[in-house]
């Protein structure tokens, strides 16, 4: 369909609930299909004869290919295997994925602590005894749960964007595009962006949390870190335009 933006789903952050694109988004376009189907069958999600027949498929297509080109898919290539262990290891290995790696965890502990209930419950709790107004009481509980909420959306994808965008630079294809058009940039930006509103939103927290200040100061220089040394591995990631979002 012509109205469909081309590879605008490439480099999003997939909250699909607070994009502006859904209208013009094939991968939105085909879940939403799957979601009405899945209503009105509710078998339908679990049952793998969908997915078995697109896979038949690609595996009729992959050996027809294969013997065009002479190709023996039985056949190991140990130079390649070793090439692709180096790759990944080198992509793990590198400063980008430590560092978003640290937020991860770091975040993860503090989020699993459970001051979030108690400190929603003192909101209310002050708003019973009349210390602040039923507005500003709810004013409060709609800020903390935007927050946690992007927090929550966020702290997974950074470590997989930066792991996305270092294994697209190890990748000899990303080559034979110009700098601003490489693939990788593009992973690289959208984890960025995903580092600027988790900054953010932690930055917001700590006017609820005083009593957990230097734990949130802690999660935020984690993620500047990241932010710099990702900034240091695609110094280029501005150039490239993300379809839909940056024209
Ligand atoms: S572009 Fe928007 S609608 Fe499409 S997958 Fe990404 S977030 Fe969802």
């Amino acid at each position: 369909m012509e109205h469909f933006i081309e590879g605008v789903h490439n480099y999003c952050d997939r909250w699909c609930e607070r994009c502006v694109f859904t209208d013009r988004c094939r991968v939105f376009y085909m879940e939403e299909k799957d979601r009405k189907i899945s209503a009105h069958d509710p078998k339908w999600e679990t049952s793998l004869e969908p997915i078995t027949k697109t896979l038949e498929e690609a595996k009729i297509m992959l050996e027809k290919m294969a013997n065009e080109k002479g190709i023996d898919l039985a056949e190991t290539d140990q130079e390649f295997e070793k090439e692709r262990a180096d790759k990944k290891s080198r992509v793990e290995n590198h400063p980008l994925m430590k560092k978003s790696m640290d937020y991860l965890e770091l975040s993860g502990e503090w989020l699993e602590k459970g001051q979030v209930k108690d400190n929603t419950d003192k909101i209310f709790q002050e708003v019973n005894l009349g210390i602040k107004s039923m507005q500003e009481g709810e004013r409060e509980i709609l800020l903390l749960r935007d927050s946690l909420e992007v927090i929550r959306w966020y702290q997974p994808l950074i470590a997989a964007k930066c792991h996305r965008a270092l294994l697209g630079k190890e990748d000899e294809y990303n080559k034979h595009f110009a700098e601003e058009e490489r693939d990788y940039n593009g992973s690289a930006k959208i984890a960025r962006i995903a580092i600027e509103r988790s900054m953010r939103a932690w930055a917001s927290l700590l006017g609820f949390f005083e009593e957990e200040e230097s734990a949130i100061f802690r999660i935020l220089a984690s993620l500047q870190q990241a932010q710099q040394v990702l900034e240091r591995a695609f110094p280029n990631m501005d150039h490239f335009i993300r379809p839909g979002f940056d024209e």
